[in-house]
């Protein structure tokens, strides 16, 4: 040390100055020219496993470092990941050569920057992996395939798999979201197994995966190995006691068939795989141009669709709940219509599941509701103000407390709750939601009744019916029809018909078209309420009130199908027996 500048500092002070740097949270370190420590700080010493605490790392790096810095005669900034086992220790370390009393020496000062690290990779993982499965993210797949694409001069083929397991929702609301991710794990497994290190899968998105086939021969072998895949996904999983069944639908695409980007290839895949959806799920397929068209016209309903609720282009047509003995209406189901652009009155089979996905079914369920209460006097003077309105929920809306507790307080302004009625299909209900505890009271305050529509063709079993708390249950029409020649449907109408009187449910037979069909229910059932053409179609009010009839859908209105029906004074003298 320059001894004329520190010529004035006491042995004290110089002592009290070591003692700072020796204590410092910085590692630092003095060297000389040929690597000989002068000076090791505590803070460096740990780092360094010089003092015993940790093994000594691998220093090989460091000390690289240091020659460079002393022969280009400038500082180097260096990241040192010290490794000991598992833990990592990430320095940034400066050398800075300097010259002091006509020697050479390296100054190395070194920060710990672990948590940053920690933290950053962090990052890293979860832009580019998936962290329930582990799975790489969409980012990495989309990369390498454009990697295959940049490189292919020709010739190179390889197949993109979109798979989307079938029914997740279900399972979700079913099981539990526990259960589901836990399905997810063990689905990427099976899914990964048999890829060769060239191929990758990922998931893109809830229960969606993306697998990249590369190199690949032919359509046939990829045909066989996703065949095989599935084979293998169709086996049970068990999961948290329970036995899980799941099944996946796929869409395939192959370059440069089916297209020449990726975001093409996806595309294509994605729309074969809504092609197996439609199909009957749980299958392959690969994508053709015959699905083009047919993505283009479904595209071309969603446009439409959109603008008809922006432009609340719907109208409700209502159909009536008979009493079958004294032909007088019990209720009426509203029943949504959609005019199209070209004007065209569509049903809802056409649009409702569609509305759904897109987002748009609560506020078309709100749109249904307020065109009741405008037409309600119109309402009271064809069915008669005591006459129940039922309005279908579906039940994906029924599982989401914001929307049913928007639509309970939207029924209660109309200010006479008590007047409605919901219908919910049986999924509604087995869902392991909130929904019987918590939802459905709410519905029950108000005076709001309870249906449940289309029974017999839902997840729920007469068993889970005990456990559901409705004022009315309403058989499926394909119970009813031919029931008088169906002994099988008998039989069933039998036990639900018993099942729901022990449970104070009113019974309403759906879908009744036939003289033939209402004797059998007269003569050989209690059932008193049935819904269905031979009473009356469901009809538009404002077509009543010009009394001109010009949809079918008006023509048979319940008003002339009774008394019609009276003259022809249908008993149980048809033959039937209980
Ligand atoms: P749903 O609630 O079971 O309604 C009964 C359906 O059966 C109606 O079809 C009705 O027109 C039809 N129908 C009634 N009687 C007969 C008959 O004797 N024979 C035959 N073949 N059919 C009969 P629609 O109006 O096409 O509605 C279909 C389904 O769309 C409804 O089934 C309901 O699930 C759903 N839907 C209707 N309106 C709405 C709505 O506002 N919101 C929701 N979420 N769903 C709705
Ligand atoms: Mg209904
Ligand atoms: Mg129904």
């Amino acid at each position: 040390m320059n001894d004329n500048r520190y010529s004035g500092a006491s042995e004290a002070e110089l002592g009290f100055l070591k003692e700072i740097v020796r204590m410092l949270p910085a590692g630092l370190t003095v060297q000389d020219a040929h690597g000989e420590l002068l000076l090791v700080n505590d803070a460096a010493a740990a780092q360094l496993g010089m003092d015993g605490s940790r093994p000594s790392p691998d220093l090989a790096p460091r000390r690289e470092a240091c020659r460079k810095a002393l022969s280009a005669g400038q500082a180097v900034v260096t990241e040192e990941a010290l490794h000991d086992g598992a833990a990592r220790q990430v320095l940034l370390t400066t050398h800075r050569p300097v010259r002091l009393a006509g020697r050479e020496l390296l100054i190395s000062a070194s920060s710990d920057i672990t948590e940053q690290k920690n933290f950053e990779d962090q990052l890293f993982r979860s832009a580019y992996f998936d962290e329930l499965t582990g799975l790489p993210s969409r980012r990495v797949i989309e990369h390498r395939a454009n990697n295959l694409l940049a490189r292919d001069h020709g010739g190179e083929r390889f197949a993109l798999a979109f798979l989307d397991v079938d029914n997740f929702k279900h399972i979700n609301d079913y099981y539990g979201h526990a259960v589901g991710d836990a399905l997810l794990v063990e689905l990427a497994k099976r899914l990964g197994r048999d890829l060769r290190d060239s191929d990758m899968l990922s998931r893109i998105s809830g229960d969606e995966f993306l697998l990249l086939l590369s190199p690949i021969q032919s359509q046939e072998e990829i045909a066989e190995f996703m065949q095989a895949t599935l084979e293998r996904l169709t086996a049970p999983f068990f999961i948290d006691h329970s036995e899980v069944f799941a099944s996946t639908s796929v869409g395939i695409s192959l370059y440069p068939d089916h297209g020449s980007s990726f975001e093409t290839l996806r595309q294509n895949a994605d729309i074969a795989m809504y092609r197996i959806k439609n199909d009957g799920k749980g299958s392959a397929a690969f994508f053709d141009a015959s699905m083009e068209r047919e993505a283009l016209a479904r595209t071309k309903i969603e446009q439409s669709l959109r603008l008809a609720i922006l432009e609340k282009r719907f109208c409700c047509a209502f159909q009536s709940k008979v009493d079958i003995r004294t032909q007088a209406v019990k209720g009426i189901e509203a029943l949504v219509r959609l005019r199209d652009d070209e004007g065209v009155i569509q049903a809802p089979g056409s649009f409702i599941n569609l509305a759904g996905e897109l987002g748009l079914i609560d506020e078309l369920t709100h749109l249904v509701l307020a065109e009741i209460v405008k037409s309600i006097d119109l309402i009271n003077e064809t069915f008669g103000a005591e006459a129940s309105i039922s309005i279908n929920v579906a039940a994906r809306q029924a599982g989401n407390p914001e929307f049913m507790r928007s639509f309970a307080q939207a029924l209660d302004n109309t200010g006479f709750p008590q007047r409605f009625m919901i219908e919910l299909t049986e999924e509604a209900f087995v869902a392991k939601s909130h929904f019987q505890s918590e939802i459905l009271p709410m519905f029950r305050k108000l005076g709001v009744g309870i249906s449940i529509d289309d029974f017999g063709t839902g997840y729920s079993s007469l068993s889970a019916l005990a456990d559901i708390t409705a004022d009315e249950i309403k058989i499926d029409r394909s119970f009813i029809t031919d029931i008088h020649k169906r002994p099988r449907s008998q039989g069933i109408l039998r036990a639900i018909e018993s099942l729901s009187e022990a449970l104070g449910m009113t019974v309403i037979a759906e879908g009744l078209e036939s003289y033939e069909e209402l004797a059998y229910l007269q003569a050989a059932s209690k059932i008193r309420y049935a819904q269905g053409y031979y009473f009356s179609r469901p009809i538009f009010l404002e077509e009543l009130k010009l009394a001109t009839p010009v949809s079918s859908e008006s023509r048979a209105s319940v008003a002339s199908r009774p008394i019609q029906q009276n003259r022809q004074g249908y008993s149980r003298a048809n033959g039937y027996r209980r």
